[in-house]
């Protein structure tokens, strides 16, 4: 998949796609990674990127200009053109599977109170929000939204099926996780996990999942009670 990350930070980046995974994935060739800096499409004498808004209010917005022909620049027919907003769809496992499928991703990252209307009307297939507040730019949201969709990227992980048992995956979450050693400051392993008796450790995961997510997300407990229900309704229809 090709990336093209437009922003007016570019030097955000370097870090952390020289590391683990994403920097493996880029090596190998799954990943082409490239930085757009929007400011250097300015055609204003200063390079400015920003203007008071219309209509008043408090900071300022991006102007369109840089960011049309930043936009331009990179976007072909095979483009998908995603703003990194608030306002955006609340991204999700079922949208990241979607994305990974996806021969060239743009992303605009935003800045100041946001970019100006008329390019997200123009330029832009979709919007995506990572979660419900406002960071002071879109960097961080590209940055996540690269690093969850690669996961879904064949060849991008070392184990593929691994990613099929994580949180969010079957509506649920993933069993607590234990490694060595048995013992750790006279806390130990659950015995079931030790006992070799794999229907009963499915078990215990699911259960201790399952009370968890009951705990923290109950919203997701209560979806995924109507998934159970449905599928049991559907087994005694067939
Ligand atoms: N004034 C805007 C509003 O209230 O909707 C917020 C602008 S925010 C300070 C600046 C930029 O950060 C946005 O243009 C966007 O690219 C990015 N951003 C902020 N919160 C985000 C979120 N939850 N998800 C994705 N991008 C976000």
């Amino acid at each position: 998949m090709l990336i093209d990350i437009l922003s007016l930070f570019p030097e955000f980046f370097s870090s952390p796609f020289n590391v683990s995974i994403i920097k493996r994935a880029i090596e190998n060739n799954i990943l082409k990674i490239r930085q757009v800096d929007i400011r250097d499409f300015s055609k204003d004498k200063h390079k400015k990127v920003d203007e008071r808004p219309f209509g008043g209010g408090p900071g300022m917005v991006m102007t369109p200009q840089p960011l049309f022909d930043a936009i331009r620049s990179v976007k072909d027919k095979k483009s998908h053109v995603i703003y990194l907003s608030p306002q955006g769809k609340p991204l999700s496992s079922a949208i990241l599977k979607r994305l990974a499928k996806l021969e060239h991703m743009v992303l605009v990252c935003g800045h100041y109170e946001g970019i100006d209307q008329r390019v997200i009307e123009s330029e832009v297939d979709e919007e995506i929000s990572i979660g419900d507040y406002v960071l002071t730019n879109g960097c961080i949201a590209s940055l996540a939204l690269i690093d969850a969709v690669s996961r879904f990227i064949p060849n991008v992980l070392g184990n593929e099926s691994a990613a099929l048992l994580d949180t969010f995956e079957n509506s649920r979450f993933e069993g607590p996780q234990y490694t060595r050693p048995e013992i750790f400051e006279d806390m130990n392993v659950p015995e079931v996990l030790l006992s070799g008796n794999h229907s009963k450790i499915e078990d215990f995961k699911t259960k201790s999942a399952i009370e968890k997510m009951k705990k923290v997300r109950p919203d997701m407990y209560f979806k995924y009670l109507l998934q159970l229900k449905q599928k049991k309704h559907l087994l005694k229809k067939s």
